[in-house]
């Protein structure tokens, strides 16, 4: 799954340079102007990493950064802080700010992309990972196979988007917009209800007699991938 980016960034240039190279790198990015922008687009859509200019106008890198970090769905959404030579403080150096890492500017997208990928695979490794497991399901992204024990699982490509995107965040629980944006793309008009007929076809696929199932309906939410073990 692709991962999505939140870059925010006031300055133009910067902004469409970052927004550019990332998306060439293979990232789904978007870019805010501010800070309060920045935290109604993560509202709407979780990303999966946040790059943060550290001086913005209205809410500040440092404001957004900590109003990411007080709310329940993005408490743990990884954070690069873009700063300037010399606004390089004692506490973004010993990023006591909730960041995960910080990048100075002037910095080459080659070292940002590095830090990007640094990020993800020690904090998402989900996501920068060939195969995941959870309980006895396998996913190889690679071979784009499903395993569970030791039984092949077939299934369509958007029983196995929910299945890659569900097993990147276990336990957590996802409405039916919220897996519409992440599976089918903000972009597409789906019906709420068919998040329903897909799960139910991928629980159809994983599940034989007496196995558990890994997916959680939880009542008026959504669902979540849960099992034990
Ligand atoms: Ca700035």
């Amino acid at each position: 799954m692709t991962p999505y980016v939140l870059v925010v960034e006031d300055e133009d240039a910067l902004a469409t340079l970052l927004h550019y190279n990332l998306d060439k790198e293979g990232y789904d990015v978007a870019v805010a102007g501010d800070g309060e922008e920045a935290l109604l687009m993560a509202e709407e859509r979780m990303p999966d990493l946040v790059v943060l200019d550290w001086m913005l106008p209205k809410v500040s890198g440092i404001e957004v950064c900590r109003r990411l970090r007080s709310r329940p769905e993005t408490r743990n959404v990884p954070i690069i802080i873009l700063t300037a030579r010399g606004e390089e403080t004692d506490r973004i150096r010993g990023l006591d700010t909730g960041a995960d890492d910080y990048v100075v500017k002037p910095f080459s997208m080659t070292e940002l992309t590095a830090r990007i990928r640094a990020v993800l695979r020690r904090i998402r490794p989900g996501l920068a990972e060939d195969r995941i497991r959870h309980g006895d399901i396998v996913i190889d992204r690679v071979a784009h196979r499903v395993r569970r024990s030791t039984r092949e699982v077939h299934l369509g490509p958007t029983e196995f988007r929910l299945l890659d995107y569900l097993m990147q965040h276990p336990g957590r629980v996802f409405s039916r917009e919220q897996l519409l944006d992440a599976v089918w793309g903000s972009d597409v008009y789906v019906e709420a209800r068919t998040v329903d007929v897909h799960v139910g076809r991928l629980r159809k696929a994983l599940n034989q007699e007496a196995e558990q199932d890994p997916i959680r309906t939880v009542r008026s939410a959504g669902y979540s991938l849960d099992m034990e073990g």
